[in-house]
């Protein structure tokens, strides 16, 4: 899992150089003080170099990039955004904040945006965005999406909270649609604890969201704060100068991260992809996985939910999969009456009820793919 396992002295160091001496947090202003020390920026620049995209804005969650992201599309209230019903509740509720109105739609084998669901939706309704979420570290069908959403000009944002790190052929996720964002939450691959980031090569887009997340400021160059320049309202999701340092700490150990990730869920596969009764989840040819999970499903969902059982006792935890759907799923989310659906999703329930997905961390006990091996061995 998270890059929470690992928070020390890196991040320590650039927020001891925040704490010593001036103790500016504000990301601007304060000029004469402030000795040019910017850790936003600089994570902003750092996350811009990593991605190879043009902008990089950072923000204070995941939610709230997703939210940024939507304001800066400029849509009309009640516009439909799609994405899937296998998500995390943040990506329909920035929707529903923005006065748009979330269309959930089914998922495929790998556990994304099915492209065929999308391409029907696209049939029936006037679709305005979509949110495509790489679910847990594993690419959405990237290609097929963007080619429906190009046929029919509707601009993508990539929802990339789990999918960081991961690759759609040589692009990194969060780079190949329109806008991508990040969450930096306290379980995420990279974390401040609270954070976000979005990412564009829309120079537009960017300094649309840009002003949006600080109350419309334009941060015009020419002029004092106090006069700057703005077009529209907006609110404040902007990231401290603290939560920048820890960002800095953890960006540099990007590699480190998902190389572990990869590493330790090829371990635990190694050891177990011979039983036949399991079947790994799908992946695109072109896709590398982030790896926050190690996922894959088996016949039925009464044996999803025993064999989870039989992991409990022997101290394996699950992630999400399958004991958490209710927290994951559009279809149990009763609570948002804004949310519109094509189908009845039951193709995607009984794909997810079948699923058991394995927490991937960066420490993995030695040992640990010979337990879960055991545990499978015992149980068929
Ligand atoms: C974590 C997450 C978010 C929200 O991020 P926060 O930083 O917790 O607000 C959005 N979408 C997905 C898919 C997530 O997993």
């Amino acid at each position: 899992m998270p890059g929470n396992e690992i928070l020390g002295k890196e991040e320590k160091k650039h927020v001891d150089e925040v704490m010593s001496g001036h103790h500016i947090l504000l990301r601007h202003s304060f000029q004469n003080l402030r000795g040019n020390q910017y850790k936003v920026d600089e994570l902003e620049r750092v996350a811009e170099q990593k991605f190879g995209v043009k902008h990089a804005l950072a923000v204070s969650s995941g939610t709230a990039a997703l939210r940024v992201a939507i304001a800066a599309l400029g849509l009309p209230r009640g516009s439909i955004i799609a994405t899937q019903s296998f998500t995390f509740v943040g990506t329909v509720e920035a929707i529903v904040e923005a006065g748009c109105v979330p269309l959930c739609l089914d998922i495929d084998e790998t556990l994304n945006l099915a492209p065929k669901a999308l391409q029907d939706a696209c049939n029936k309704f006037d679709i305005s965005a979509i949110i495509v979420v790489h679910m847990l570290g594993t690419p959405a069908r990237m290609d097929q999406i963007s080619e429906i959403a190009k046929s029919k000009n509707i601009l993508v944002i990539e929802d990339t909270a789990w999918g960081i790190g991961g690759k759609f052929g040589d692009r990194f996720l969060g780079t190949i649609g329109d806008i991508g964002t990040f969450s930096f939450d306290y379980a995420k691959a990279i974390t401040t604890g609270e954070g976000g980031m979005m990412i564009t090569n829309n120079s537009e887009i960017d300094f649309r969201a840009r002003a949006w997340h600080d109350h419309g400021h334009e941060n015009n160059p020419e002029v004092a704060r106090w006069e700057d320049t703005r077009h529209s309202s907006g609110f404040n999701y902007r990231m401290s100068e603290l939560t920048a340092a820890v960002g800095l700490g953890q960006f540099e150990k990007f590699e480190f991260i998902f190389e572990s990730h990869r590493a330790n869920a090829n371990a635990i596969w190694d050891e177990i992809k011979h039983f036949e009764f399991i079947k790994r989840r799908s992946n695109d040819d072109r896709a590398l996985e982030s790896l926050e999970a190690l996922i894959f499903e088996v016949d039925n969902s009464v044996t999803a939910l025993r064999l989870k059982q039989h992991l409990t006792k022997l101290n394996i935890s699950t992630k999400i999969l399958p004991e958490a759907i209710s927290w994951h799923f559009s279809k149990t989310w009763n609570h948002i009456p804004e949310i519109i659906t094509t189908t009845d999703l039951s193709d995607s329930e009984d794909r997810l009820r079948r699923c058991i997905s394995l927490p991937v961390n960066i420490k993995q006990p030695t040992g640990y793919p010979q337990l879960v091996k055991k545990a499978l061995e015992e149980f068929s």
